[in-house]
């Protein structure tokens, strides 16, 4: 017997059909002894959904109706997944995140776990029950309904696992496993059997959105081992954990394309101490997350800063920029939401010299245009327009040959 904490994501539980084979997969599991927990997103769709009706009544719906909202996608399937099992004969019960005791901080859309109390969760697996939790949200200090950021089922269920001390952490998808790139874009991607915690959060945070790259992060600092599977069929997953075989002898593990990212441009302000303070500052305080930031060289005392920030921020940014503006000496916002970011990402890149030249090289060769840079120890990421996006990863994956072991 053993504990296991389950995630089937929207796909997995898209309509009613596919919850039936869930539940059958829940009972199979459940036959063989295991205590379940199993954590579930909203059907495919229903988020995007939600978030669309709320644009069409209000250009900028307010953080914390939107959790109101968008919480009732995950609170359906939970239901209905309970439902499925009772209808085999199975003993389960739903929660959601608040019900569940997940406490989060109140950062609404994005809020981060801060305690769970699983006491009355475990009554029920003591009771034998199999317990199904809503991903994607949680209850703050106040008692507010909050929810964890775009594929935060992921979180919920990596962070169950640390507080249930579940033996295994199983997230159930659309696809066989993580790939060394997305393999619907990438046709001759490969399956990886093992990835480091640090490659599949650099390929998360940079838009292979299999895990949300806060899951991987919760992972790492927990130590909670998780295999990535098909909810489809029985293959053997990814297996994702601190140390792998390969580690340094592979220089690129993989290649992700993320394209809800936005490009901004604060132009013609002051090239003098504060004025990056400033505007990072104004940013920090609207909640807005900065990625790639390039300040070009000064002239005549004017600079620009030029950085990435989520699509979805777009407009607070805007809005968080056009005060401090007056005080960098004035300048203008210009927001380019047409682009994509590219990122090759491996730990070997450590020791390993021309990782940056060969990938340059291929996306020359290839007449695609890079607008911005940024290196990390394990990352190379390059900002290119977003109508090359497909292609730049299939160059990029053929420039260092992932498709061969
Ligand atoms: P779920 O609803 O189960 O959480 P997601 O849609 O969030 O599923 O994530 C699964 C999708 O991630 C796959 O369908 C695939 O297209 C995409 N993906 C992107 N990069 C990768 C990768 N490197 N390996 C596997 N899948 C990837
Ligand atoms: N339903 C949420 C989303 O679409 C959370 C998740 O699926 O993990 O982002
Ligand atoms: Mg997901």
């Amino acid at each position: 017997m053993a504990r296991i904490v389950q995630k089937y994501g929207g796909t997995s539980v898209g309509d009613v059909e596919r919850i039936k084979k869930v539940a059958e997969r829940i009972k199979a599991s459940r036959d063989e002894g295991n205590e379940l927990v199993v954590v579930v997103s909203a059907r495919a769709g229903v988020t995007n959904e939600l978030i669309a009706r709320a644009k069409a009544l209000c250009a900028e719906p307010s953080d914390r109706e939107l959790d109101q909202l968008l919480a009732i996608g995950e609170q359906e399937t939970i239901a209905l997944t309970a439902m499925a099992l009772h209808g085999v004969g199975v003993d389960a019960v739903s929660y959601t995140g608040a019900q569940a005791g997940i406490f989060t901080d109140a950062v609404h859309t994005k809020a981060k776990i801060k305690t769970i109390n699983a006491q009355p969760l475990e009554k029920d697996l003591k009771a034998g029950r199999v317990v199904i939790v809503a991903g994607f949200q949680g209850i703050n200090d106040d008692g507010q309904i909050t929810t964890l950021g775009r594929g935060g089922s992921d979180l919920t269920a990596i962070a169950l696992a640390a507080a249930v001390k579940a033996d295994k952490c199983e997230i159930y998808t659309d696809v066989d496993g993580v790939y060394t790139a997305d393999p619907r874009v990438v046709k001759n991607a490969r399956k990886l059997n093992e990835i480091s915690y640090d490659e599949m959060l650099e390929l998360a945070s940079s838009g292979s959105k299999v895990m949300q790259s806060r899951s991987v992060e919760f992972a790492k600092k927990y130590g909670v081992v998780f295999e990535v599977r098909s909810s489809f069929n029985h293959n053997p997953g990814t297996t994702v954990k601190e140390e792998v075989e390969y580690m340094e002898k592979v220089v690129v593990r993989g290649v992700a394309v993320d394209k809800d990212q936005a490009k901004v441009i604060v132009s013609n302000i002051l090239d003098k101490p504060g004025s990056a303070a400033k505007v990072f500052r104004a940013l920090a305080d609207a909640n807005v997350v900065v990625d790639m930031i390039v300040q070009n060289v000064g002239r005549h005392g004017i600079a620009n800063l030029t950085f990435t920030v989520p699509q979805t921020d777009t407009g607070k940014a805007q809005k968080a920029l056009v005060p401090v503006l007056d005080e960098v000496g004035g300048g203008q916002v210009a927001i380019h939401e047409h682009i994509a970011k590219l990122s090759v990402v491996g730990v070997g890149m450590k020791t390993h010299s021309g990782v940056a030249a060969s990938l340059f090289q291929a996306l020359a060769n290839a007449n695609i245009n890079i607008e911005l840079i940024s290196t990390s120890e394990i990352k190379i990421s390059v900002v290119i327009d977003q109508d090359r996006a497909e292609e730049a990863a299939r160059v990029a994956h053929a420039a260092f040959s992932l498709d061969q072991a």
